[in-house]
């Protein structure tokens, strides 16, 4: 009988639950929802839901354990630790607090748990998987709603002394920039992130003589889609904020190159979407940010793993080579 592996992706909204082969093929896989104020309702719910894949899946094969790729995750001791964007990982005060995500379902499993970052995770599952495919040294940056980041270096993750490392979301690009969720100001999120893209809108409407298609919209409800789809229709301001956000992204991506010298830069998220109108000025500014060595040497590379799917076999890869990536 085949060994098969659970794969959970924890998002603020939803929690996707696969159960996937050795090989990467996904079998089945189930959602549930995160809105829940309650951990332990929260801890029920996903390990029935556990429970459930492995009945439907006992005939394929038999599962050896449980990855989990959430926001604030930490791979060391299985917590996760002040995600604001988790109602049930909330303390009695409301406020973001620690819980203990791994000890507690593999009790309620039985099952073997590890967990990681979400941006660890799909880093994961680029290399086992995906377009990072024998790559020992890149950077993943996942441009959903925030930004995400996990450094391969030599073949392993890079997670620092505390499990935390690669905030790369969270460098400042700004000086006295945009207030960020994590209480920084300038951060590379602010701008590089489906939200971020939202508010260069919002700024640049302001300024706009209001020739822009983007003024018949509610600023306030104004999303990265609404300005690719404007973008698409020739609208010049729309494309100018593809501009100025391929312009940061670039700018930082030169300055992560330095730090860890990767083969490439893996870029994943609901922003690649729109890449057509950020790519070249990304790829540029990236490059006049580098020194010689460097200039026309990274690989710019996007995920070729349908977004759901990528988290899911990243944290599943979890099962089969706990500490490698
Ligand atoms: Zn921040």
């Amino acid at each position: 009988m085949q060994k098969l592996a659970i794969g959970i992706d924890i998002g603020g909204q939803s929690s996707k639950c696969g159960v996937v082969t050795h090989e990467g093929t996904i079998l089945c896989q189930s959602v549930v929802t995160s809105l829940i104020d309650s951990f332990d309702e929260y801890l029920t719910l996903l390990a029935n839901t556990v429970k459930d894949l492995v009945r439907q899946t006992a005939d394929r094969g038999t599962v050896a354990g449980i990855g989990i790729g959430a926001p604030n995750a930490n791979r060391l001791d299985g917590t996760i630790r002040y995600a604001p964007n988790l109602k049930w990982a909330r303390g009695a005060d409301g406020k973001p607090g620690v819980v203990y995500l791994a000890d507690r379902l593999q009790e309620a499993t039985g099952l073997h748990v590890r967990i990681t970052n979400d941006a660890n995770a799909a880093a994961r599952g680029e290399r086992t998987y995906g377009v990072a495919k024998g790559i020992d040294d890149f950077i993943m940056l996942t441009l959903g709603t925030g930004v995400g980041s996990g450094i391969i270096s030599h073949g392993r993750l890079v997670y620092g002394h505390d499990g935390f490392a690669g905030e790369l979301g969270h460098v400042c690009v700004e000086q006295d920039g945009r207030q960020c969720n994590c209480g920084l100001k300038g951060c590379l999120e602010t701008y590089a992130s489906a939200m971020g893209v939202a508010r260069t809108a919002r700024e640049f409407l302001k300024k706009d003589s209001g020739k822009s298609i983007l003024h018949n919209l509610d600023p306030e409800k104004i999303s990265s889609k609404d300005i690719y789809d404007a973008a698409v229709q020739g609208d010049s301001l729309a494309k100018e904020i593809f501009t100025y956000t391929g312009r940061i992204l670039g700018r930082a991506m030169g300055d992560f190159v330095k730090f860890s010298s990767p083969q490439a830069i893996v870029l994943f998220g609901g922003l690649t979407k729109s890449r057509e109108f950020f790519h070249d000025d990304m790829v540029k500014a990236m490059n006049d940010n580098l020194m010689q060595i460097w200039k026309g040497q990274i690989q710019i590379l996007y995920s070729s793993l349908k977004e759901s799917d990528a988290a899911i076999l990243g944290a599943s890869s979890m099962v089969w080579s706990p500490d490698e990536v």
